[in-house]
């Protein structure tokens, strides 16, 4: 991977030094999402991070779904977060894991704290409980529940756990300390009820770990040397490694904290993406214009230009904000590379070609790609062309560098194929030009013009006759302002009401028989790719992926 020539961020010189002072011998990493939604761009950097560490060191990385909230959780999340990290291109060692499989486990762990006196059944509500946890500037109260003997704790742990109490009547606590000036220290719970079918576990359990209670020990029991999250769980590793110390882990994981990848015009929170979906601002988690893995590969992102992006934001430890331009320079230069080019006119204008008969196809030929050998693609040329109405116009005063293109009764060189002169105009009652006619100047496919003859430029053209209708999904951002959900306003308020316009355009035959998600470079139009679900060659459809200019490029 590309990150073996770049300099290495501060994660690499954690594992470079701990790899040669022998404090490990290899490294294992995970990515351990929640599967309460689809993964978004951020997340797939943390994946970038993860994977790409352990195939820079030649370790291995889990994937690790984190499902103790059975309550948001679904099966449909789990699948599509399996489907995106293989896409990246990314396999994870071993089979996927789920720290549901770790509850006995950590039922036992909880037990052991309780012998130990250092956990306990509290039976206050969740707002006496915070209350009584005091805040940065009062103490924790204790209450009774905390005074309890290790016998009376077994004894209502077991009842919990059994679905004698209601939801939220009580949880299990860490024995800790109510005065600590770190929160998550103030005896934070470990165990809730919650009598909730679970996507893995069924009804086996009624009562589940807390996020913090199982976190760092599903790392311990993988064992994870390099326990790698962002930067909002630094103030609760002092937790995670009292848990490490207190409990009978065959393992203890180190957590290194990096800071969150947050983009510019882009919501990066599930609960806030869900909601879109929810309410219908757009079609799906998968909708072109979500800023999801699955929504970017329907848009037309490619794996390695989300890799690329990534490698470009980087590993940092303070937060900040990167500018959505990078990631559609990462794009655009893949496709701008590797891309097929096609020619599409979305507002077509007829052309007839009048010295050629009709029913005459002569096949031109035009490479897929300007220098990149990806072979050559075949074009009809026929009697009746269509070009695009902004590349004719009957102005005859504007001057050959103005405008090169076609202009009343001068010539243009048609893409891959002949000059062409325009001989007559032909207009409705209106005075609205309903057709031009031209004809082909005879030897000039691939060889320069005759003496005299001066096309003005080269413009785009597609087979009136032999070229296919398509819809172009054309894809504009999804939020107008730059931070979106960072004011004091509703984030739904900055939805971009033009964000999706539907247009039909014509292309060269080729096209239609495109594989789904297959990108393109129409070009002068954009970068657009068969769209994965809707796209066949009876009804083709595009999605504009990203227009050709590049606004990043420049400022660097
Ligand atoms: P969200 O706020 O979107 O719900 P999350 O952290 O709750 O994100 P998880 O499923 O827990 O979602 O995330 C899995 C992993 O991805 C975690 O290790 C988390 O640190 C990392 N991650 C989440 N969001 C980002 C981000 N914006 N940039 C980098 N890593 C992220
Ligand atoms: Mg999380």
């Amino acid at each position: 991977m590309s990150t073996t020539d770049k300099p290495s961020n501060f994660l690499e010189q954690i594992i470079e030094k701990d790899l040669a002072e022998g404090v490990v011998t290899s490294i294992h990493t995970r990515f351990p999402p929640e599967p309460n939604g689809f993964l978004h761009v951020g997340h797939a950097t943390s994946i970038c991070l993860n994977f790409g560490l352990a195939e820079k060191f030649g370790g291995q990385c889990n994937l690790r779904f984190d499902d103790t909230n059975p309550e948001k959780e679904e099966q449909k999340y789990v699948d599509s977060i399996q489907e995106d990290v293989k896409w990246l291109g990314f396999q994870w060692s071993g089979e996927v894991r789920y720290a549901s499989s770790y509850f006995d486990t950590f039922y036992e762990w909880a037990v052991h704290l309780i012998r130990e006196g250092k956990a306990y059944v509290d039976h206050q509500d969740a707002g006496s409980m915070a209350r009584n946890r005091g805040d940065f500037k009062t103490p924790g109260v204790e209450t009774a529940d905390r005074k309890r003997s290790v016998e009376e704790n077994l004894a209502e742990f077991e009842k919990m756990r059994a679905g004698e109490y209601e939801e939220g009547s009580c949880s299990l606590r860490a024995k800790i300390d109510l005065q600590h000036p770190n929160m998550n220290m103030r005896d934070p719970v470990l165990y809730r009820i919650r009598k909730q079918s679970h996507h893995q576990t069924g009804d086996k359990w009624c009562i589940y770990p807390s996020y913090d209670f199982a976190h760092g020990q599903e790392d311990a029991i993988e064992g994870i040397t390099h326990s790698i999250c962002t930067l909002e769980f630094q103030d609760h590793r002092p937790l995670y490694e009292w848990f490490i110390e207190n409990l009978p882990v065959p393992h203890k994981p180190r957590q290194f904290e990096f800071a969150r990848t947050n983009l510019n015009y882009t919501i990066t929170s599930k609960r806030k993406l869900k909601r879109l979906v929810d309410e219908n601002f757009v079609t799906g988690w998968e909708d072109p214009r979500m800023p999801t893995v699955s929504g970017m590969r329907r848009r037309g992102y490619t794996p390695a230009s989300i890799r690329k992006f990534s490698d470009m934001v980087g590993v940092s430890r303070t937060d900040g904000i990167a500018d959505i331009s990078m990631l559609e320079h990462a794009i655009r230069d893949d496709l701008n590379q590797n891309a097929p080019r096609g020619m599409a006119v979305l507002n077509p204008l007829k052309v007839v070609i009048t010295n050629l008969p009709e029913g005459e196809v002569q096949e031109m030929t035009a490479p897929m790609h300007p220098s990149k050998e990806l072979g050559e693609r075949t074009l009809p040329f026929t009697r009746e062309l269509y070009i695009d109405r902004g590349d004719f116009t009957e102005d005859t005063t504007l001057s050959r560098k103005k405008f090169k293109r076609l202009v009343k009764g001068e010539y243009v060189r048609l893409r891959s194929a002949y000059v062409i002169k325009n001989d007559e105009v032909i207009k409705d009652e209106n005075g609205e030009i309903v057709e031009i006619h031209c004809s082909y100047v005879p030897g000039t496919v691939g060889e320069n013009p005759p003496e005299g003859v001066k096309p003005r430029g080269v413009i785009q053209w597609v087979s009136a006759s032999h070229g296919k209708q398509v819809e172009l999904r054309m894809y504009d951002r999804l939020l107008t302002h730059e931070a979106p959900d960072k004011g004091e306003e509703d984030f739904i308020t900055h939805i971009n009401p033009n964000s999706l316009e539907v247009k039909q355009a014509w292309v060269e035959p080729g096209l239609a028989d495109a594989a789904p998600e297959q990108g393109f470079q129409f070009e002068r139009e954009g970068y657009f790719v068969a769209d994965r679900y809707d796209h066949s060659p009876e009804h083709p459809v595009f999605n504009l992926t990203i227009g050709l200019k590049d606004t990043w490029a420049k400022k660097v």
